[in-house]
């Protein structure tokens, strides 16, 4: 199979950065969505959500003609050799994945399989827990197809692991690619196909068997969720000895390479519509489905959890009683540089903040749309840092824009009406701010 023509069934984060990946790169891609509307706003070019890079790109590929999008699976499954599902695996309440998606997108990609002579791969993107290809995916596409997986079509499972902010430089330079397979010749399929796209710059790549594939994601993100809550555990501790800095502890560290710098900013907790739902993906499935107790998993949920507390009472000890009060929300989405506000830590604040009677203004410089759907009038919407600082009495910082870095501590002072801050992202020099401005400004951690 040289130069495959490829579908995406799913045109979220992961399906419409990957596809725009492949397409620039010369490969035919049709991705595929159920809503028209987004089809259409795809197909003039017009990325439905933020990320850097994205619209250029895919004004691109739309131009070039080697990506569009339909609303029609059948379609995009019979004129392609490889399918990528990357449909949604959202958190069920007891923190399980709801399948709904991939149910709906195996039935149909099965039925489309039934119609087709020639071989053809399908590709597992999206995050599932271990031994859902196996066994949710592959009996319904042999069902609805009616053919013999391993035979007349292929798997594998394929983890993604781009992050949101920066897709595109890691659809094209990921430090390595999982490809779980059913069979030999499925994982040679997806191998060759990737050393073509990567050609010289092609990353380490591990062949194994689905349900590894599937856990090493699951891994990977709870190790990252760890290393948060470790060293918001090391802050807290930080917190009770009056000359210990966390910021100097995570640097010591870090410098240890079996540790490394990253992921050991203390502050908030993570976020997102990966960690947070990973991780306690994880932890009910191996009480519930493999019942293990995952003590450590558990610990961390628990530590992430109480940094949104910590925050308030922090606010609380610098302003008293938040009823009433005006509180100052720099930042909505989960992280720098995109719009996405799933499982952000500022719902959680904010939800916290509205309970206690506090009156909520909000300014961030992508999410604020995603904001109003979430929150409506509940809350005030800014249009720049300076104007939700106004007239505020307490700020409380919780994504780490450059632009709120370039903050300085007579922005505070000037326009709050009463200067204090909580640094959820420890994003400030803090004695800098105390020293120089003398009022509460005050970092998770401290
Ligand atoms: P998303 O919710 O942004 O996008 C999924 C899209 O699939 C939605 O637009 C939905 O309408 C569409 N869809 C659902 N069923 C469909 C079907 N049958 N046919 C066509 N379209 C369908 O999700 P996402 O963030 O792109 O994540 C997708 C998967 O990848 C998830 O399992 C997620 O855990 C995983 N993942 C996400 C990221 C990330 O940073 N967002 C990173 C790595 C892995």
């Amino acid at each position: 199979m040289s130069n495959p023509a490829i579908s995406i069934i799913g045109t979220g984060f992961v399906g419409l950065c990957t596809g725009v990946g492949f397409a620039s790169k010369g490969y035919q891609v049709t991705t595929s969505t159920h809503d028209p509307e987004k089809a259409a706003l795809i197909n003039s070019g017009v990325p439905p959500f933020y990320e850097p890079g994205l619209e250029k790109l895919l004004q691109k590929t739309v131009r070039d003609g080697r990506l569009k999008c339909v609303v029609d699976q059948e379609e995009a499954v019979l004129s392609t050799d490889l399918t990528f599902v990357a449909v949604g695996t959202p958190s069920l309440p007891h923190g399980g994945i709801d399948l709904k998606y991939v149910e709906r997108a195996a039935h149909e990609i099965g039925e489309a399989l039934g119609r087709k002579d020639s071989y053809h791969l399908v590709i597992m993107k999206s995050t599932v827990v271990p031994e859902t290809t196996e066994k949710v995916l592959k009996p319904t596409l042999e069902r609805e197809s009616q053919k013999q997986c391993g035979i007349r079509f292929g798997l594998c499972m394929n983890p993604e692991f781009l992050r949101e902010g920066s897709a595109l430089h890691d659809t094209f330079y990921p430090d390595r690619v999982i490809i779980g397979e059913v069979d030999k010749e499925s994982g040679e399929t997806l191998e060759r196909f990737y050393r073509d796209f990567y050609a010289e710059k092609m990353p380490p790549a591990i062949r194994t068997n689905l349900a590894t594939a599937e856990l090493i994601k699951y891994a990977n993100n709870s190790f990252l969720a760890t290393k948060i809550s470790f060293i918001n555990e090391i802050a807290n501790i930080c917190n009770k000895i009056p000359e210990a800095d966390v910021k100097t502890v995570a640097e010591g560290i870090g410098l240890d390479r079996r540790i490394n710098k990253r992921f050991l900013n203390a502050g908030l907790g993570y976020g997102g519509s990966c960690l947070p739902k990973d991780v306690d993906a994880l932890v009910s499935h191996s009480k519930k489905c493999l019942r293990y107790e995952p003590q450590l998993l558990s610990a961390v949920v628990g530590v992430n959890s109480n940094q949104i507390d910590r925050a308030i009472q922090l606010a609380r000890k610098t302003v008293g009683d938040l009823k009433g009060k005006r509180i100052a929300i720099l930042g909505l989405a989960f992280k720098p540089e995109t719009d996405d506000m799933r499982e952000a830590v500022s719902i959680r604040i904010i939800k916290k903040l509205l309970s206690e009677g506090s009156e909520v203004v909000a300014y961030d410089p992508v999410a604020v749309s995603n904001a109003r759907s979430l929150f409506k009038e509940a809350i005030q919407y800014a249009d720049s840092a300076i104007e939700c600082l106004k007239g505020a009495d307490c700020c409380i910082l919780t994504t780490e824009w450059e632009e709120f870095k370039k903050l300085k501590p007579k922005d505070f002072v000037q326009n709050m009406n009463n200067p204090a801050l909580v640094d959820g992202r420890r994003i400030y020099n803090h004695e800098e701010f105390r020293k120089e401005m003398g009022f509460a400004a005050i970092g998770l951690g401290d």
